[in-house]
């Protein structure tokens, strides 16, 4: 069923506890936690807690969610002290994503350069 955990997702092991990760904030809906290889002194991943393979997925079931990630990646922002910060979504493999559960990438603490590789 859409949302549910599933048994090999790594973030779904995450947010069940199962695997360890320095995690630096939780709503009732996401789990924001430091990225293992960062890419940036603030290198944050925010995911929600139901799994949606990714962004276009979870925005199209279940929009709030969507806009949960969003809000949280200002206040892991706030928290760090950010005055910018790049919010990215890699969507499909051919951008990127390897890890198949919706999940922000909040970047900053350096300058960042555009277009990104
Ligand atoms: P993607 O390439 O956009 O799918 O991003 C996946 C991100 O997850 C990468 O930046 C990885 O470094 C990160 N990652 C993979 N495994 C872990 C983990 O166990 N803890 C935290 N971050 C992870």
């Amino acid at each position: 069923m859409a949302g549910e955990p599933q048994d090999d997702c790594l973030f779904c092991k995450i947010v069940a506890g199962h695997v360890p990760a320095t995690i630096v904030r939780e709503t009732e809906t996401t789990v924001a936690f430091r990225d293992i290889n960062p890419q940036a002194p603030t290198h944050v991943l925010i995911i929600p807690r139901a799994h949606y393979k990714d962004a276009a997925a979870l925005a199209t079931a279940e929009p709030a969610l969507a806009a949960d990630l969003l809000r949280e990646a200002q206040a892991v922002a706030d928290d760090e002290k950010l005055d910018s910060y790049r919010v990215v979504f890699n969507t499909g493999a051919g951008a990127g994503q390897t890890v198949f559960h919706t999940h922000a990438h909040v970047l900053g603490g350096r300058g960042l350069e555009w277009p990104p590789g």
